[in-house]
């Protein structure tokens, strides 16, 4: 049977540290589905779709990894696509509790379903798409924390704000 993990989250926009965990998750399971979540409290900088395209171009060379968008519960998108984890990222203990929650959550709604976290490599821990978003905004070089197709879709995004 093949072992499919789903990584979810907003990703407004991709970072070099989602691409990190996404390469480790991608080593342990035959198959990752990274997900776009859709439905936010929070209104994101990049549209759902603009958020997937990147995703997809930035993912380009990874072939076991497909990218989509969800509605709803995370255990529900798990479900539909036959995933037996959830990947998160931890980057420090401030990560810890909020993350900790949803997984025993998860865990309560989906007992199926186990949350695997893997850490980045250290010099992404301090590192998020608010930040990026908030140095790009200002005209700083991003080259270093994105994949050139997101620093381009930033500089585009701010140019016409
Ligand atoms: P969410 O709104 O779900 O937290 P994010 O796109 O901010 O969405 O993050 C998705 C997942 O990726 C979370 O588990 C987060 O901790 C992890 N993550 C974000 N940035 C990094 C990073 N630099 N290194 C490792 N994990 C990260």
């Amino acid at each position: 049977m093949i072992k499919l993990a789903l990584y979810p989250g907003t990703f407004d926009p991709v970072t070099n540290g989602h691409i990190d965990i996404i390469q480790r998750a991608s080593e342990l399971f035959d198959k990752i589905v990274v997900t776009v979540a859709r439905n936010l409290s929070k209104t994101p900088l990049f549209t759902t779709e603009e958020r997937v395209f990147l995703l997809k171009e930035s993912l380009k060379n990874f072939n076991n990894v497909t990218v989509d968008s969800f509605d709803g519960l995370v255990v529900d998108h798990a479900h539909s696509v036959n995933a037996c984890a959830i990947i998160r990222g931890l980057r420090a203990v401030s990560d810890f509790e909020y993350e900790f929650q949803m997984a025993l959550m998860n865990r309560k709604l989906a007992a199926d379903i186990s949350t695997v976290f893997l850490m980045p490599n250290e010099k992404y821990t301090y590192l998020n798409s608010s930040i990026v978003r908030n140095l790009s905004q200002f005209g700083s070089d991003v080259s270093e924390f994105v994949p050139n197709v997101v620093q381009d879709a930033l500089i585009k995004k701010y140019a016409v704000k």
